[in-house]
């Protein structure tokens, strides 16, 4: 019996913008490294994860969802500037 839903590879995150739980891969880490939010999987501390998708990082940006995840103040205008790095603008 594989703990993890069938399909997915590896740990199961829960991605802070629409709440739908997908496998690691399928998702990008983001960290706060104290000045600057980063797109990391190896990043020390807290992180937060989401979709490579502008519609979960807008979302997330508008609840604050990453900065209650990173325990971090992350404004929401960071948030959606890296969106566009990762999801192109
Ligand atoms: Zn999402």
């Amino acid at each position: 019996m594989s703990p993890f839903p069938e399909g997915a590879v590896g740990p199961v995150r829960t991605c802070v913008g629409c709440r739908v739980r997908a496998s690691q891969s399928e998702l990008v880490r983001v960290a706060w490294d104290g000045a600057a939010l980063v797109v990391s999987r190896t990043a020390p501390g807290r992180g937060a994860w989401l979709h490579p998708q502008k519609t979960c990082w807008q979302t997330a940006a508008k609840k604050g969802a990453v900065s209650r995840g990173l325990r971090a103040p992350v404004p929401a205008t960071v948030v959606l500037e890296l969106a566009d790095e990762v999801c192109g603008a």
